[in-house]
């Protein structure tokens, strides 16, 4: 016979083996060759832990009660993995890419990083998963008492409480140490996955074991055994559509929302093509756990005695036919599936809690914000997950003790999953939906929260404990309406398709209609495309992402904004005010917020603080989507500065298309005054030539007369020449097709000719030249230089209207060049003047008096340019005075 003390010695022993495993498992991750660790066979072995002593034990119980209603249990998750993986994958996706811990901060992350979010799921998930652990401690003390029972000993309710406590505190030491030995960003634990792979594989083992054993050790035969279950009340059980459609819904919906399924199919996740794998393998591995639960139950009802539980029938049958080491191995199985159930399910819980609960309320308590980043706030975070650990054992145990740990497996289990169930309309709204908003999610959480508490929690604690029959009957002060089992007076349905009908069709309804009214912040919209638009902004990478963002992240990010010549700078500023080698300065407050300054000057205010609050707040966005964030903003600044461009570009082509214009029609209005002008200088002369040669047409007058009407018309005919001469000079001369004639001459000698050319020094006037003209050497073409002079001097004779007229030559050098000044002693010229004198046609004096037509200086700056030089009115002399700019060698290319 085996004895309670064997028992105890063997799953101590078991769990020594356990924690061998965990240990060695551990070590070998740290030391970076666990590659094998991440392996698709581990990955489904971990999600196993859906199969816990509720199914182990439970779903033999629950087919002796209700026949094959058991199944819906492993359909659901069936159907899930194999017709819905691609949700599954988008939650792997975003929990890769948003860094997420637990399905509260899934939640909380997707609204806007919203606390009250956190603290709502986080409450629900405790809420709903505390029966189901007190489920498993309640399984586990029984399968003690039947060893107990089996020795002889009967146990007392006593004995099963100390027990239970006992089991509890064995499962608080080995969770705390594998479960919060360090903490990773990431929340994997390869100590406790690969003991739960193990017991995965034992519960199966054992289960498949006592299964053979009962179908060809006791039936005889697979033959046999079809005819037992034929003979039994089993078949006869009725099966309700109703029920089975909610209870495949129930364990689908169960698969994603369960904290402990999230923690191992989403947080411990370490590459996403596992999914594939697991989604044919995992509902394997159910298959195979189901297999033997209807032959379990009918021997077990045929064999055992009335009465006797069928919850146990996987370790009582054995028992009764003398398998001790079949007892014993089923009872290991049994073990497994509780503790790995309970050790993943208080990581995940404990995880929530404390993030969502613990540690904001110690922040803040805290004054200052300094310990967030000094680092102290690891050990807080540590010691509030060992406490939150501790926290949900205990309520368990609260929970086993309250309930009498007498009701029936299957049925607690269905309570625990439609309350985790509350989560997936927030949760699958938020990775599908834009428009969701954080109010709608909370207003669907709590409506479904409160329903669930009201028509299936509070009902479940047994008979009147916690809801009077009465309330029951009546409702509570005689509101009929709100019965928890007959909510709007609908009546004759099964409690829990009731209880769960109205608690999501109420939490699904307000989620939706809150969510259409309501406008989500500007946080929300960022996370909402984050979430919703997963697979374009991250990639598949095979690992995690690293722990908080340090300098160098931030650097990342500032490069992608503002250019990386300017963030190094920043960075490097920082740096060597901080007295630190290198260009990383340490991330403090001041340097933060420094930083989100100059970042909001690229990319807003707002975004900047959100981006920067992100990336130092660790959780949450990772920094491959902050960086696909500035990416896009880098681009849309990009690309708004190259049409800013382009605007200029055009505005530069408008502006001189407009020049252009102007001056096309201040051209063609020169063009018809040249016209108006020339027709007038030419008509002049023509006038009085036609007129003088009628009259001596005529013949009518004296010889004298003749004589003087001849004169003046050959005068007048001169001067249409000389006029016509210097209109095709200028031509000549501004078409640029002038032939230059370049040799080289002496200065002095040059003006000597040019006042000889101009009539030579009049009575009154005086032509006054520097002494050393002599050594004054030219190369340029010297007869356009003297035309040049002529010019000046002959206006200077014609304009000078001094007492004593006086013209003043003076030349000096000026390195390349020289500067010959013709300065007179005459009245000057008008500033408004100074430039129009050199335009055609402009005459300031009275152009009648001295005859010229306005084309002289015009023809002197024509050619001074094309000499290489420039003729100029020279201000602030005594008179009328003009600077001559000559280079000593005229230019080749003028
Ligand atoms: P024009 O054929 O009339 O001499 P220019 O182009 O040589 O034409 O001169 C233009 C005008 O400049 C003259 O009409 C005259 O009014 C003024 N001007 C030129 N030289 C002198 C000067 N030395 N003193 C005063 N006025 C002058």
């Amino acid at each position: 016979m085996l004895g309670i003390n064997t028992v105890i010695a063997f799953s101590l022993c078991y769990v020594a083996f356990l924690f061998f495993v965990a240990f060695w498992a551990e070590r070998r991750a740290k030391r970076g060759n666990a590659t094998w660790l991440h392996s698709p066979l581990i990955y489904t072995l971990s999600l196993s832990i859906y199969c816990t002593a509720w199914t182990f034990y439970g779903a033999v119980g629950y087919a002796a009660r209700s026949g094959l209603e058991f199944v819906t249990i492993y359909l659901g998750p069936t159907l899930m993995m194999i017709g819905w993986w691609w949700i599954l994958r988008k939650l792997v996706r975003i929990g890769r890419a948003q860094r997420i811990t637990s399905i509260a901060d899934l939640v909380s992350s997707r609204f806007g990083k919203s606390t009250s979010l956190g603290v709502i799921v986080t409450v629900i998930s405790v809420v709903a998963a505390t029966p189901y652990i007190a489920l498993q401690l309640q399984s586990v003390t029984l399968s003690f008492a039947v060893f107990a029972q089996s020795g002889g000993q009967l146990w007392q309710d006593a004995d099963l409480n100390a027990t239970a406590t006992w089991v509890a505190v064995g499962l608080f030491v080995f969770t705390v140490i594998f479960g919060t030995r360090n903490l990773d960003a990431n929340e994997r634990h390869h100590g406790i996955v690969i003991a739960i792979a193990v017991e995965a594989v034992v519960k199966l083992i054992a289960l498949l074991a006592v299964g053979v054993f009962v179908v060809w050790g006791i039936a005889g035969g697979p033959a046999e055994m079809m005819q037992r279950i034929d003979n039994s009340q089993i078949v006869l059980w009725d099966q309700d559509g109703g029920r089975w459609i909610s209870l495949i819904f129930l364990s689908g919906a169960a698969l994603l929302c369960l904290p402990r399924m999230f923690q191992v199919l989403v947080v411990e996740n370490a590459d996403e093509r596992h999914l594939a794998i697991a989604s044919w393998a995992f509902p394997t591995y159910l298959f195979l756990m189901s297999l033997f639960v209807v032959p379990i139950a009918v021997v077990g009802l045929d064999l055992l005695p009335v009465g006797s539980n069928p919850d146990l029938f996987v370790l009582t049958v054995p028992l009764q036919e003398g398998k001790q080491g079949l007892a014993m191995l089923s009872f290991l199985g049994g073990f497994s599936s509780a503790t790995s159930m309970v050790m993943v399910a208080t990581i995940a819980l404990a995880t929530m809690v404390s993030n969502h609960i613990v540690v904001p309320v110690w922040l803040s308590l805290r004054p200052s914000q300094q310990a967030v980043i000094s680092g102290d706030i690891r050990h807080v975070i540590l010691l509030a997950r060992r406490l939150s650990i501790a926290g949900v054992l205990f309520l368990g145990l609260v929970y086993y003790r309250l309930s009498g740990g007498g009701t029936a497996l299957a049925a607690i289990g269905l309570v625990s999953f439609s309350g985790a169930v509350q989560i997936l309309p927030a949760m699958l709204g938020g990775v599908f939906w834009r428009g969701a908003t954080r109010l709608g999610a909370a207003t669907g959480l709590l409506i479904g929260l409160t329903v669930w508490l009201w028509t299936l929690f509070l009902p479940s604690f047994g008979d009147a404990a916690l809801i009077g029959q009465t309330v029951l009957d009546q409702g509570p002060f005689g509101m009929a309406w709100a019965r928890p089992q007959a909510l709007f007076g609908i009546v004759g349905l099964d409690p829990l398709v009731h209880g769960l009908l109205w608690s999501m069709l109420l939490n699904t309804a307000g989620f939706i209609i809150v969510s259409l009214v309501t406008f989500p912040t500007p946080l929300e919209r960022l996370q909402g495309a984050q979430f919703v638009n997963v697979f374009e902004h991250s990639a598949a990478a095979p690992a995690w992402t690293t722990a908080a963002a340090g300098a160098e992240d931030l650097l990342i990010m500032a490069q992608r904004i503002m250019g990386s010549e300017q963030a190094q700078a920043i960075f490097e500023r920082e740096a060597v005010r901080q007295g630190k080698k290198g260009f990383l300065p340490e991330v403090t407050p001041s340097f933060v917020e420094l930083l989100e300054r100059d970042l909001a000057g690229s990319v807003g205010a707002a975004t900047a603080h959100a981006m920067v609050g992100q990336l130092i707040g660790g959780s949450g966005v990772s920094v491959e989507d902050l960086i696909a964030v500035a990416d896009e903003a880098a681009q849309i600044l990009e690309y708004s500065s190259r049409l800013e461009a382009k605007s200029a570009e055009q505005e530069q082509t408008a502006r001189a298309l407009r020049e252009a214009n102007d001056k096309l029609t201040a051209l063609s209005i020169q063009k018809d005054a040249f016209l108006s002008q020339i027709s007038h200088e030419l008509r002049t002369p023509m006038t009085s030539i036609r007129s003088f040669s009628d009259i001596l047409r005529d013949g009518e007058i004296g010889l004298a007369e003749q004589k003087r009407y001849s004169g003046i018309i050959h005068d007048e005919a001169i001067r249409l020449t000389g006029l016509l001469d210097d209109l095709l000079d200028l031509s000549v001369l501004e078409n640029g097709q002038v032939m230059l004639h370049v040799k080289t001459g002496n200065l002095g000698q040059l003006l000597e000719r040019a006042i000889g050319a101009a009539g030579g020094l009049g009575d009154a006037f005086e032509i006054r030249s520097a002494p050393d003209l002599g050594d004054m050497r030219v190369t340029t073409d010297l007869d356009r230089l003297v035309q040049v002079f002529i010019n000046l001097i002959a206006n200077a004779r014609k304009y000078c209207d001094a007492q004593t007229p006086c013209l003043r030559i003076s030349c000096a050098d000026h390195g390349d060049s020289y500067l010959i000044d013709f300065i007179d002693n005459g009245s000057g010229i008008a500033p408004e003047n100074q430039q129009l004198i050199f335009e055609k046609f402009s005459r300031v004096a009275d152009g009648s008096k001295a005859g010229g037509a306005g084309l002289g200086l015009a023809i002197c700056r024509e050619i001074m340019r094309r000499l290489g030089g420039d003729i100029a009115y020279l201000n602030g002399q005594y008179g009328t005075a003009f600077r001559v700019t000559l280079p000593k060698e005229k230019p080749a290319d003028c």
